[in-house]
C-alpha cells in the first residue's frame, strides 16, 4: 500500500513537472514573440522625495499583456527571460523605451524639473559584453545626462557576480549614471561589502518597511539601515510604502525617498506625464494632503 502511494506521488510529481517544464517552454517561445510583436509596455512608478513630496524619479516596471494569457507578472517572466538567454534584449528594450519616455517628459511645455528614471538590470546584464556602450547610446539617442538614469541591481543577483560587476558598475559610475542597491536587506550580503560598492543609493525592501507599521525591533533595524547608508554617503529609498504610519515613521528616521501605493501605484506613461507636471510636493506642513495620493 505504502508503496502503491509513493509510485502514485512520484507520478503525480512527474505530471506536474511535465507541465511546469512545458509551461516553461512555452513562455519562453512566447516572450520571444512578445519582445518582437511589441506586447510589452512600461509602467511607471513615482518616487518621492519624503521631506518635500516632490518627485524624485520614477521607476521604470515592465509589463507583458499575453493576447491569449492576458497579464504576466515579471516575476514570472523576468526569470525565464534569464534562464532562456533573453535577458540581454529584454534589458535593451526596457532601457531604450525608458530613455525615450523620459526624453518624452523632459520637453513637455511646463516641466519644472528635469525628470529622471530608475530602470531594473540583473547581475548578468552587468556582465554581458558591451552593456556600459548600451547604456551610454540610450541616454545619448535621447539626448539624457547620464545623472538621469539610475540602475537599480538587486542585491542577490549582485552578490553572485561581484567581481565583474564591480569593474562594470565602476565604468558606470565613470558615465555619471546613479547605481542602487535594490531590495536591500534580502539577500546574502554583509555589510562590510557594502562601503565598497561604488553605488550612490540603497533601496530598503518592502518586507522591512512592512514591519515598520508595528515598531519594535525591526523598526530598530530599519533605522539602522537607513544609519549606516547616511554614514556611507548613500540616498536611502524606501520601496513598498503602503501606510501613513510607514511613511511617518519613514520620514522621522529621515529616510530620504519613498514609493508605494500609498503615494503612487506604478502609472500609465500617459498618468507618469501628468505627475512629472503636477510636482509641486506636499505644501506648507509637509505632509501628503488627503486627496493628494492615490495618482492611480
Ligand atoms: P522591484 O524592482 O523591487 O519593484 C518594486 C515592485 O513592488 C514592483 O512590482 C511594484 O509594482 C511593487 N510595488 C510598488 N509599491 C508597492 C506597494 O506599496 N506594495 C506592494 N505590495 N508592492 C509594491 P512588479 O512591477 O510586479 O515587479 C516585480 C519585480 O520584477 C521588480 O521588483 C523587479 O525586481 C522585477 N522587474 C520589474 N520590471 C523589471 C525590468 O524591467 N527589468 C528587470 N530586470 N526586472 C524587472
Ligand atoms: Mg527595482
Ligand atoms: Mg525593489
Ligand atoms: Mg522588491
Amino acid at each position: 500500500r505504502a508503496k502503491n502511494g509513493g509510485r502514485a506521488r512520484t507520478a503525480v510529481f512527474d505530471a506536474s513537472l511535465r507541465a511546469q517544464l512545458a509551461e516553461q517552454v512555452n513562455l519562453e517561445r512566447e516572450l520571444r514573440k512578445a519582445l518582437e510583436q511589441q506586447q510589452l509596455s512600461l509602467a511607471f512608478q513615482p518616487i518621492y522625495q519624503l521631506r518635500t513630496g516632490e518627485l524624485a524619479s520614477f521607476e521604470a516596471l515592465v509589463r507583458w499583456t499575453h493576447p491569449e494569457l492576458g497579464p504576466v507578472p515579471p516575476s514570472t517572466f523576468v526569470p525565464i527571460a534569464e534562464d532562456s538567454a533573453q535577458m540581454g534584449a529584454l534589458t535593451d528594450w526596457v532601457l531604450r523605451s525608458a530613455c525615450a519616455r523620459l526624453r518624452h517628459f523632459q520637453v513637455l511645455p511646463g516641466v519644472v524639473r528635469k525628470p529622471s528614471v530608475h530602470v531594473n538590470v540583473s547581475g548578468t546584464d552587468m556582465c554581458r559584453e558591451g552593456f556600459v556602450a548600451q547604456v551610454a547610446t540610450a541616454l545619448l539617442t535621447n539626448g539624457l545626462d547620464a545623472c538621469q538614469l539610475t540602475l537599480e541591481i538587486t542585491e542577490s543577483t549582485l552578490m553572485q557576480r561581484l567581481d565583474a560587476a564591480l569593474e562594470v558598475m565602476a565604468r558606470l559610475r565613470e558615465l555619471g549614471v546613479g547605481l542602487s542597491v535594490d531590495d536591500f536587506g534580502t539577500g546574502y550580503s554583509s555589510l562590510s561589502y557594502l562601503s565598497t560598492l561604488p553605488i550612490t543609493s540603497l533601496k530598503i525592501d518592502r518586507s522591512f518597511v512592512q514591519r515598520l507599521q508595528d515598531g519594535g525591533r525591526d523598526a530598530e533595524v530599519v533605522k539602522a539601515v537607513i544609519t549606516l547608508g547616511h554614514a556611507l554617503g548613500k540616498t536611502v529609498i524606501a520601496e513598498g510604502i503602503e501606510t501613513p504610519v510607514q511613511l511617518a515613521r519613514l520620514r522621522a528616521l529621515g529616510c530620504e525617498q519613498g514609493q508605494g501605493y500609498l503615494l503612487a501605484r506604478p502609472l500609465t506613461p500617459e498618468m507618469a506625464a501628468t505627475v512629472a507636471l503636477c510636482d509641486h510636493g506636499w505644501g506648507e506642513d509637509g505632509t501628503p494632503a488627503e486627496g493628494e495620493r492615490l495618482l492611480d
